[in-house]
């Protein structure tokens, strides 16, 4: 390749691409490209909120504090896990302090994409939908469709591609080799954000079970509550319509032969007001790769599809942007390749990756069919559980010294 300054292609500005985009902003030594298929003024998850781990706040801090502050500065902090039934009964109320140490964030998703693009629109073309991407070796490519024109275009000679582009990534399809049967867990998953109103009792971070059937709730910035219904659905099947029906979805709430709790009883008249507002889900899960081709780097939910019940998704998504900028500077510094840094974040990540994939997973007991939420929410309030959350919370990537260069035999 002529060029003298790599080439760097990433595909979605969602979290791992906005934070991959801004970590390299200020560097004048690699040439940075986002390809975003939504339009610069889209947002496909306006109507939604979301929190952001303690871990995500922490690495951030560490590795890109200019988004970690302007993360905080837009959200409110989440300190408290609560969770109880619909009928009032407390099961447990913890403290994050106790298991990390720094508070978790809670945001508006248009708000979190807004500042995280905000400040890397130079680099980002809005409107361009990757179709393809090739993947030899000296011949690293991706064509996109320009949504506005309808037009074909191509970047070629591309030294390191990023895939940004989330649950359904084509570029994990392209690394697969096709696309992949996802392992679904038979719940559904349904999102709604609306106004607080004048006597909301709805603050930070709760969760409330009427059996497997549970509402989790907190407040986000504008005074919004956002909301996450969930409960078990017939086993392979997709959510069948009479269960989203707002008298069905208010049955499954209400506890037997007692009145609701004043947040469950609010939740439940919310979610029925906005039926109409709804964003439906299912909970699901793929494997984890971060690699697999030299050159091709998977990030986010393109790396590692997990159920949502930790909250984990965007927070590993931002765990992983901090490394894939870390190990790129320290490639680019040092005058290296940058076709092995796909290898060094695999090194680094995958084994973290799993373990949150797993412990999201072993979390979501208690909303499967059958599940007694009693006996599943004691299970983590035990040493044993909270231990698992620390470790969660707590363990977040180091930095590695810039500029000291890999030996580029040591990972295959
Ligand atoms: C119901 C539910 C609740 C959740 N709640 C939370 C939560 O509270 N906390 C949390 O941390 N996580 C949560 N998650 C998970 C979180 O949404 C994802 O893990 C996170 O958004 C992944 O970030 P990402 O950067 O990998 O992908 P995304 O943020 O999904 O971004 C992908 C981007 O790629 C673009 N794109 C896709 N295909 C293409 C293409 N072909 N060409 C160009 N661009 C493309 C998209 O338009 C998008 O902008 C939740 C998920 C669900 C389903």
């Amino acid at each position: 390749m002529s060029r003298t300054k790599p080439r760097i292609v990433v595909v979605g500005a969602g979290i791992a691409g906005s934070l991959i985009v801004s970590g390299l902003r200020d560097r004048t030594d690699c040439e940075v490209v986002c390809l975003e298929r939504a339009g610069a003024a889209d947002h496909a998850e306006a109507g939604t909120g979301l929190n952001i781990g303690p871990n995500a706040m922490a690495c951030l801090d560490l590795h890109l504090p200019r988004e970690a502050a302007a993360i905080r500065a837009a959200s409110l902090p989440w300190n408290r896990w609560t969770v109880a039934l619909t009928s009032g009964e407390v099961l447990m109320d913890l403290p994050l302090a106790r298991v990390a140490d720094t508070p978790g964030i809670r945001i508006r998703w248009a708000e979190l994409y807004a500042l995280l693009r905000r400040p890397i629109a130079p680099f980002v073309t809005y409107g361009a939908e990757v179709t393809e991407c090739v993947m030899a070796a000296g011949d690293r490519a991706v064509r996109y469709r320009d949504r506005t024109t309808g037009e074909s275009r191509e970047i070629r000679d591309i030294d390191l591609l990023v895939a940004g582009d989330g649950r359904y990534s084509l570029v994990r399809q392209a690394v697969l080799g096709g696309p992949e049967v996802p392992h679904m867990l038979d719940v559904c998953l349904y999102r709604i954000l609306f106004p607080a109103g004048p006597v909301c009792p709805i603050d930070d971070y709760g969760q409330w079970f009427n059996g497997p059937n549970r509402l989790l709730a907190f407040r986000v910035p504008g005074d919004l509550v956002y909301c996450a219904g969930s409960f078990p659905i017939p086993p392979g099947a997709a959510t069948p319509d009479h269960m989203k029906r707002p008298e069905a979805l208010a049955a499954r709430y209400r506890p037997a032969g007692r009145p609701p709790s004043r947040e469950a009883a609010y939740l439940i008249d919310a979610v029925v007001r906005n039926v109409d507002a709804i964003h439906w889900a299912r909970l699901q899960e793929g494997c984890v790769t971060f690699s697999g081709t030299p050159g091709v780097l998977l990030m986010g939910d393109a790396a590692h599809p997990m159920v949502p019940t930790l909250g984990q998704g965007a927070t590993q998504a931002c765990e992983d942007a901090c490394v894939a900028v870390d190990e790129i500077a320290a490639a680019l510094s040092a005058g290296q390749p940058l076709d092995r840094v796909p290898a060094w974040v695999e090194e680094r990540r995958a084994e973290r990756a799993r373990f949150v994939v797993s412990l999201s997973r072993d979390a979501t007991d208690t909303m499967l069919a059958g599940a007694d939420p009693v006996a599943g929410t004691a299970l983590k309030a035990t040493p044993a559980f909270q231990g698992r959350l620390s470790r969660l919370y707590r363990d977040i990537p180091e930095r590695r010294s810039v500029g000291r260069a890999r030996d580029v035999d040591s990972v295959e």
